[in-house]
Order: C-alpha cells, then structure tokens, then sequence
C-alpha cells in the first residue's frame, strides 16, 4: 500500500484547534483582543519567564528584541553561523553586523571558546545570540558568564527549543524560555516549530524594562500606558509615540490557535522524544550515521532529528542521496547552509568558505530525518530503512578510488 509522503516536520492540527480559532473568528475581536494576553500567561507559566511579548513572527520577536537590547548602528552580535538566517539577519534589521562563532561539530551548537574568541576581538559586541539548534539546549553557562564579562546583552533564538530544558553546574534545572542565563528568549510559532499559530513567536524575559520597550515595539512605538507617559496627558484618549516601532502583533484568532496548542506542547515533545530515542536505537546499527550529542543534563524538545552522514567517505552524493530519497516519499531536509556562504553575507562581509571550518563540515554531512508528534514508529521505521538502502544506492551509483563502506 503506497503510505503518505512523509515531510521532515509538520503541525498537528486536532479538532479542538479549529474549533478554537473558529470561536476566535466569531467573537468580536479578530485582533487586540484578550486572546493575547491569555496566551502570553500561558507562555509565562510555562517557561517561568516574569514576561512575554507574543508576537507576528519569530523573525519580528527578534528583531524588536534586538533592538530592546540597545543593539544600534555598528554594533556588533555574536551567533552560529549553522541556523536559521533570522538569528543573523535580526542584527542587520537594527543596523547591526553579525560576526559568527564558529559550531561544536559534535553538539551542532556554537562553541563558547569560539564566542570567546570573536568578542574579544570584535568591539564593540553588544549581543551574543545563541541558538538551541534542533531543540539541544546551547552552553549556557559558559555563554552567558563570556558575554556578562564583556558588557553583552544574551538573547536566547530558541525557536527550535519550545519545551526544552537543562541542568547548570550547580544541579538546578532551567527551562529554555525561563531566560535564567540570557535577558530575553525568542520562540517561534511556524507550522514546523513545537506548536504553532501559523505565523507567530514572542519574547520572554524577567526584566520589567525590556518588556515594556517589546511591548511598545511591537505596536508602532506607542503607549497607553499613563506610568509611561513623558508629556502629560490630554485626556482619556491620549497615547505616546516614543520611538519608531512596527506592527508585529499577533492576531487574537491567530492567539486563539496558540493558546489551544499550548496546552498540548508536553505531549507533543514527549511524542517527539518518543521518536528521537527510537531512531537512536535504530540507527545504533549504523555506526557511520552520527547523531547529535547531548552533554549531561541536557534535555532536547526534538524539533529536527539531524544526524551527519560521511558522503564523501562512503562515495555517495549528498545530492543523489537527497534526491533518492525524496523519490521514495521520504523528504528529508538540510539545516542549514551555513549562513556566512549566503550572497548578500559573502558581499556585505566578505565571508567566503573556509571561515568557519565546522560549520561547513557540518553542512557537508548534515540531514535532517522526519520527526513530528504524527510520525507513526512504521514510519520512522521506514525513514531509517530507506535511508541505508538509498545511501547504498547512491555510492553504488557512483565510481569510487577508495573502497567503499559496507552499509
Ligand atoms: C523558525 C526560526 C526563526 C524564525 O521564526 P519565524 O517564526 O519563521 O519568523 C528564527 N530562528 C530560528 C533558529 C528558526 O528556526
């Protein structure tokens, strides 16, 4: 029987979702109603976080949380160059330049010798922008104390990381989102992501400041609020334009989907962890597939199953590979070409290959394998057989000087 294409990520959607965001849209507020801030408590109370800011996008959550963060014209923001391009492009929006810090290859997270290197040499850097890639939380103890000695804001890109946690040094265990090692954490709600609004993210952080600057952000700078008034008030209709800001909020139908999502994020990451340790066990009988290693106390929300696959010392195409397997319904994906190698980051900066030689080693080898809370284990089973059949097909297919790797 021809099973369903199966996709490296996607939501899943039940029937009290729909009817969650069909009650929103018959309700008298479609946008900058009450859904907001009700799904903004249930994002507190899950991650401990004092505050948060929902937002249109993860993009827009971290682009106004950069900019909360005071980070201006020449500034400089230290992230990974293996992630998403957003971590990277929220510096350009707020005038700032990038630099990279170069990954741990065995962690895929960036490497805090590596951040300790570039602030030192790249002044001033106002921010060190971590990314919890896959949903493994990064080093951050190491990251946080690097950047508090150097005067650096933290902003956690947790937007693969709804749902994860670690335990620091001392045995306390932190939630990703809790921003105990950062001032302020970034999620996203896309499809692909732990739970979803369609589009959305937010912003969490424990400093009162930070937030109500997020908050005023998020819609065109202005406030209501008459605490935060510079002038005095004209009267019960007055509000404040204190600096340009944008419209990035998330509508309530759109809140409405979230806040029904939330309640199912332990669910969906135990699902996801379900799948995580059964490709483990799998894979385990092919030693040259190596998976992501999660250092002591770390506790992944399983966003992507990313795994490195030696191509060229197996004689196979990373192309063919790809390609084969998409020809056998199974898609798989890539995270990430490193950013640094993008046109516009090669011009703007002048990067170029050979920069970030683990990044880039990364790239050569990475793919991620379908995880989501409605992967069957038949279908993760059939994601592991095909991927050991196509990667024999693929150095098979190609001729090869040195002896191949039985498989
Ligand atoms: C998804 C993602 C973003 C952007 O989130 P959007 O909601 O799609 O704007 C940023 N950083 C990382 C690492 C992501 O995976």
């Amino acid at each position: 029987m021809p099973r369903r294409a199966i996709s490296y990520g996607r939501q899943t959607i039940e029937e009290d979702d729909v009817k969650a965001v069909a009650a929103a849209l018959r309700s008298d507020f479609l946008t900058q109603g009450p859904l907001v801030s009700e799904f903004e408590e249930l994002i507190k109370a899950y991650t401990g976080a004092r505050f948060a800011v929902a937002c249109s996008s993860g993009t827009a959550a971290l682009h106004i949380a950069h900019i909360a963060a005071g980070i201006g014209k020449g500034d400089k923001v230290i992230t990974s160059p293996i992630t998403f391009l957003a971590s990277a492009n929220a510096s350009l929006y707020a005038g700032a330049s990038p630099v990279f810090a170069d990954i741990d290859p065995n962690t895929f997270n960036i490497d805090p010798a590596e951040v300790e290197k570039k602030i030192k040499y790249n002044s001033p850097v106002k921010a060190v922008v971590p990314v919890h890639f896959a949903g493994l939380p990064a080093e951050m103890e190491a990251v946080f104390a690097i950047a508090k000695r150097h005067g650096a804001a933290v902003i956690e890109d947790a937007c693969h990381a709804l749902g994860a946690s670690w335990r620091d040094s001392n045995g306390n265990v932190h939630k990703v989102g809790s921003c105990s090692h950062s001032d302020m954490t970034v999620f996203s709600f896309h499809p692909v992501k732990a739970i979803t609004t369609c589009e959305g993210g937010a912003v969490t952080t424990n400093d009162k400041r930070l937030y109500e600057r997020l908050k005023r952000l998020r819609s065109h700078g202005v406030t209501k609020e008459s605490g935060e008034f510079e002038l005095p008030s004209d009267g019960p209709w007055y509000y404040e334009m204190q600096e340009p800001g944008f419209n990035y909020r998330l509508p309530d139908v759109n809140a409405a989907l979230g806040i029904s999502q939330i309640k199912k994020l332990e669910r969906f990451v135990s699902r996801r962890t379900e799948i995580a340790a059964l490709y483990s066990v799998m894979l385990s009988k092919y030693p040259f597939v190596k998976t992501q290693l999660a250092l002591e106390g770390k506790s992944s929300a399983w966003h992507l199953y990313p795994v490195r696959i030696p191509f060229e010392e197996l004689g196979a195409s990373k192309s063919d590979w790809f390609s084969m397997m998409k020809s056998i319904g199974i898609h798989p994906q890539v995270h990430y070409i490193p950013v640094h190698l993008q046109p516009y980051y090669r011009r703007a900066f002048g990067y170029g290959p050979g920069d970030f030689p683990n990044a880039e080693a990364m790239y050569a080898e990475e793919v991620s394998l379908p995880i989501y809370p409605g992967l069957t284990d038949e279908e993760a089973g059939a994601v592991v057989e095909g991927l050991v059949s196509t990667i024999a097909c693929a150095s098979a297919a190609r001729p090869v000087s040195r002896p191949r790797a039985a498989v």
